[in-house]
């Protein structure tokens, strides 16, 4: 199975794709921890786009394709993967049909801006792991601490507001656009679509997921971590 979450900044699209990649045992290839890995290992990579990252704009696309490209060659990818925040241009989508990586799902969460700012303002993440956390919606058992690991949680440079704002711009203009185009290949039988409304809670929103995947198992038996 290679399934696509697609939707803005924190609609719960990593929340949701641990859901599915753990039901599924796929990997799940968020290109945000991948850079912000980068960032923290002081990489090439890294040192080239913290600027771009920390201002709410979007990484160069060859240098996102070229990571994509290269992640899924790994053997863990064989049996399908989840991208998490790819494609996010229509140049990305179209390099993914150009080098023949067919894809079965694409997943599209729907959530108004003013939930977003709440999400993101309230977003607390385990730097090491990518585990994610809300002060509010989805606390740690511990204050300010990561469950599984007693690490302190942190909150990602680029979630402050005004960022915030920028990103979701960003998002109108240059991803929105992919819904459309992947409604079209949906509509001419290539792949599936489905729009999932994510203003619900994150149980109900693994249940939609779950029925419109056909996923295995319980979905009652699920939590985000
Ligand atoms: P969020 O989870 O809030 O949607 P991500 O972790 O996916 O954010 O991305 C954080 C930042 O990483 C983006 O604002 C952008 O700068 C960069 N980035 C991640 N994925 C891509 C991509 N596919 N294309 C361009 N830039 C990306
Ligand atoms: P994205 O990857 O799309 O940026 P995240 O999965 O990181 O989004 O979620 C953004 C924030 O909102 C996190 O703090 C997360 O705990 C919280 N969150 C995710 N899904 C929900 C939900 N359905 N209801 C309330 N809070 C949520």
């Amino acid at each position: 199975m290679r399934l696509i979450l697609l939707g803005p900044p924190g609609a719960g699209k990593g929340t949701q794709a641990a859901f599915v990649c753990r039901k599924l045992v796929i990997p799940q290839i968020s290109t945000g921890e991948m850079l912000r890995s980068a960032i923290a290992a002081g990489t090439p990579l890294g040192r080239q786009v913290q600027r771009v990252m920390d201002a709410g704009e979007l990484v160069a696309d060859d240098t996102i394709v070229d990571l994509v490209k290269q992640r899924i060659r790994a053997d863990d990818c064989k049996n399908g993967f989840l991208f998490d925040g790819f494609p996010r241009t229509i140049p990305q989508a179209e390099a993914l049909g150009e080098a023949n990586i067919a894809i079965d799902h694409v997943l599209e969460i729907r959530v108004p801006d003013d939930i977003v700012v709440m999400r993101i303002s309230g977003r607390r993440v385990h730097e090491a792991s990518g585990r994610i956390y809300h002060l509010r919606f989805d606390p740690p058992r511990v204050q300010d601490t990561d469950d599984q690991t007693g690490d302190a949680l942190i909150q990602r440079d680029d979630d402050q507001e005004d960022t915030v704002r920028e990103r979701l711009r960003v998002y109108r203009q240059q991803t929105q656009p992919l819904v459309g185009f992947y409604r079209r290949l949906a509509a001419a039988g290539e792949i599936g679509f489905s729009a999932i409304d994510g203003a619900a809670t994150v149980v109900e929103i693994e249940r939609e997921i779950s029925r419109v995947l056909r996923l295995p198992g319980d979905p009652n038996a699920s939590g985000t971590r």
